[in-house]
């Protein structure tokens, strides 16, 4: 019987692999960006959902912090054809860290700020609003930086016994006015200083994925530049509510916060 049952899997994966019409780039955890290709006019849903197929079949798809495991992808070709493939994510465990007896001020930030940072947000979101036919996305990312990781996607502090908003980038330790470069093209869509993350650089590289880089000394690109993978942008610092020079590097898909770490390979001090 298990004879039979393997032979028969080895049939259908052989069979499947002839015939299957997706391909699928990517780390299937919770946090990942994962890129797709599919036959040219086939439609895709994820859970549904329409996704945003390209041109040229390409599509892709993202899992937030905390999404749930089981997924369903279906990829329907312009012959009507159905393929479905179940998704089952890989749970993560984030880094949870208390720390009680803070000063207050320290936990929230005074009133007088209050207006700026909700301003912060809405300029922030709207860079991140568009869904332009770039396809940046779909090269390889390199590194922006070069330096040790000093903090990841996902960990979480409870300050006081308050839940914090969870740590969505990927942090590389470095001193200030170390260059940063962009790690696949990109349009600038946001070149500013703001309250929590001082000189934040955002951009664009199509299909509703953006990176963000928070904390810079200084910002080399101004909004509407193109820019070309490896181009420098700007330069570490610690700028905003920061405890010290290092690059905070963020990827969205549209609203949702993904883990850098997904989409690039190795470690920024490999070089
Ligand atoms: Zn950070």
């Amino acid at each position: 019987m298990p004879t039979a049952v393997a032979k028969d899997n080895a049939f259908a994966n052989t069979q499947q692999k002839a015939e299957s019409p997706l391909t699928l780039n990517g780390v299937l955890t919770q946090g990942a960006l994962v890129r797709g290709q599919v036959p040219v006019g086939a439609n895709v849903t994820l859970n549904e959902k329409p996704v945003l197929v390209n041109a040229a079949g390409k599509f892709v798809i993202g899992f937030e912090r905390e999404a749930p495991l089981n997924h369903k992808l279906s990829v329907t070709l312009s012959s009507g054809e159905v393929f479905v493939r179940e998704i089952t994510l890989k749970k993560r465990d984030y880094d949870i860290q208390r720390i009680d007896g803070l000063e207050q001020k320290m936990v929230t930030p005074p009133a007088e700020v209050t207006a700026r940072i909700k301003q912060d947000n809405i300029n922030v979101a709207k860079a991140r609003s568009g869904n332009s036919n770039l396809d940046a996305l779909f090269t390889r990312f390199e590194w922006p930086a070069k330096g040790p990781i000093t903090g990841v996607y996902g960990s979480q502090r409870i300050l006081n016994g308050v839940p914090k908003w969870p740590h969505y980038g990927v942090d590389v330790g470095a001193p200030t006015g170390t260059p940063v470069f962009a790690p696949v093209d990109g349009v600038v869509t946001l070149a500013d200083d703001l309250y929590y993350s001082g000189n934040t650089l955002i951009l664009d590289h199509g299909m509703r994925v953006f990176s963000t880089f928070l904390h810079l000394d200084t910002i080399t690109v101004n909004v509407g530049d193109a820019v070309n993978q490896g181009d420098q942008i700007g330069t570490i610092g610690s700028t905003g509510r920061s405890t010290g020079p290092h690059l905070d590097w963020r990827i969205n898909l549209g609203k949702v916060r993904l883990d850098p770490q997904t989409v690039v390979s190795g470690t920024p001090d490999e070089g």
